[in-house]
């Protein structure tokens, strides 16, 4: 067990500073130098071919739809983009790359120096710096087997699935984030939170932590209160979930400050993050820049976006989701409860396609929110999943508006759809759900309520529209319920008025 100082005791006594280095693989079909497809979940071994499989003279082909990614995440954080910049071998061994180095890019990234500005919990802003975002590919995957934990030691073999090797990865660097003092941990996890949503709003990922599709590494070193110069880093790798990214960068402070507050020395390594207990644990000593012998790639051309590209990309970068979300509520004029209501039943970007249709904001919403939300938990399906399209949505809303439905008509329409009865109008055919209105009847009623009670019409006609009440629950009884509520109010109204 590692020894621990009071979290209290390391910032006062000692100022963090992090690294981050995400990896996100890229949502293309396509592997970056081969057509193998990416999707998740194969059978081992089925997604290969000569060129992710580093046979003797296969020759790799760039992405270009990885590339497009690569810019968008760069122009999204920010970044200036290369015009020009090479690939490089990055050459290590390692039992799932089988062509024993691995294409990245080195000292020509294809985006740097940009910025991220991640909202804390306290509504401020944090602006973290932006070193690079670099294109590469992914490893294949070991599966140690034999042993009680799935880790190499105590297996007796492994197996070898190379279904994930050449998958496009853009990896982002942030600069050093100093500054950060007892915030850091959260600082750490505000950044990836905020680099997810980012790249899901982007569409470049599908960002699923679980599934290794966003991965974090973290570095950490501490440096005694008010130095200048940096301590000894250690990167936690594949810390998979954003509470683990707090945890871990919690973890390191307080194991770094026992050992600094002793008089000991860091050393420069990774380790690993143990999910169980939050603890990070030793890995391998760290190489360098150097070890890797670096050169360029002579097996595939350079990547020059032409600038008309990047500039046509430039206007796909979407509005940072936070800041959108603020913007909406604003417009809805909402409060943070109802919001966070929205948010969590996944049902903002439904409650917009609902009112683009042509709904008022307010009715998409309560019925995406209650009604909806209620149907789809019952089903225990996401939301978004309900056979209903926000356009239907919108149809109905359309109906209710017009008093061609009553709301409880709607709610029938509502039924009939989900339970895959047909179109909207099918439904209210069907079911008979459109009032259907005697006029002359109606009309008849609304005068008789009117001749009957001329004090009720003294006090309408002297402001009290209220009292109006009563000659519609007349009218509504004579008509025996057929008839729109809204609607006989407004002809008592008119008819009071003539
Ligand atoms: P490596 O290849 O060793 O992972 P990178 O340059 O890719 O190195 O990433 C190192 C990360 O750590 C960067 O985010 C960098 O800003 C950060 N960093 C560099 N020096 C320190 C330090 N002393 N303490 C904390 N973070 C550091
Ligand atoms: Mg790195
Ligand atoms: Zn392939």
């Amino acid at each position: 067990m590692d020894e621990l100082l009071d979290y209290d005791e390391v910032t006062t006594r000692f100022d963090p500073v992090l690294g981050m280095e995400v990896h996100v693989e890229l949502g293309t079909t396509t592997k970056m130098f081969c057509g193998c497809p990416t999707a998740f979940g194969a059978e081992p071994n089925t997604h290969v071919c000569p060129v992710c499989l580093g046979m003797p003279g296969a020759l790799p082909v760039v992405n270009s739809a990885a590339v497009e990614s690569a810019i968008r995440i760069g122009l999204a954080l920010n970044c200036t983009i290369r015009p020009w910049g090479r690939f490089a071998r990055k050459n290590y061994f390692y039992p799932d790359m089988p062509k024993n180095y691995q294409i990245s890019q080195y000292d020509e990234p294809i985006a740097s120096n940009g910025y991220l500005d991640v909202p804390l919990d306290d509504g401020t802003t944090w602006r973290v710096e932006i070193e690079r975002a670099h294109m590469e590919e992914d490893t294949g995957k070991s599966l140690h087997v034999g042993g009680a934990t799935g880790r190499i030691h105590g297996a007796t073999h492994s197996l070898l699935d190379f279904n994930r090797a050449g998958v496009p990865l853009v990896e982002i660097v942030t600069k050093p984030i100093e500054g950060a003092g007892e915030r850091a941990p959260e600082v750490a996890r505000a950044y990836v939170t905020a680099l997810r949503e980012l790249l899901f709003a982007l569409g470049v990922s599908d960002v699923r932590m679980d599934q290794g599709s966003l991965r974090c590494d973290c570095n950490v070193s501490l440096k005694p209160t008010g130095a200048t110069e940096f301590g000894t880093r250690t990167e936690t790798k594949n810390v998979n979930s954003l509470r683990s990214v707090e945890v871990a960068v919690r973890y390191e402070m307080r194991r770094q400050g026992a050992i600094l507050s002793d008089g000991g020395t860091i050393i420069q390594e990774t380790r690993h993050f143990q999910e169980a207990d939050g603890s990070t644990s030793d890995g391998r000593r760290k190489e360098t820049a150097e070890d890797y012998r670096y050169f360029p790639e002579p097996d595939l051309t350079p990547v020059a976006p032409a600038a008309e590209w990047v500039t046509e990309l430039k206007q796909t970068i979407p509005e940072l989701p936070w800041l959108r979300r603020a913007r909406i509520q604003q417009e809805w004029g909402v409060s943070d409860a109802v919001m966070r209501d929205v948010i969590n039943a996944g049902a903002l970007e439904l409650i917009l396609q609902t009112a683009a249709a042509g709904a008022p904001a307010e009715s998409a919403r309560s019925w995406w929110v209650a009604y909806l939300t209620q149907q789809a938990n019952d089903r225990g399906i996401p939301l978004a999943e309900l056979p209903i399209s926000p356009t239907q949505v919108a149809e109905v809303i359309a109906l209710v508006g017009a008093r061609t439905i009553t709301t409880a008509g709607a709610r029938t329409a509502v039924d009939g759809v989900l339970a895959g009865r047909g179109s909207v109008a099918d439904v209210v055919a069907a079911e008979g759900l459109a009032i259907a209105i005697d006029e002359s009847a109606l009309e008849q009623a609304v005068a008789e309520a009117i001749a009957n009670n001329p004090d009720i019409v003294e006090k309408i006609r002297g402001g009290k529209t209220k009292a109006a009440g009563a000659l519609v629950g007349q009218v509504m009884k004579a008509m025996k319920g057929k008839a729109d509520a809204a609607r006989v109010n407004e002809l008592v109204l008119a008819g009071v008025d003539s």
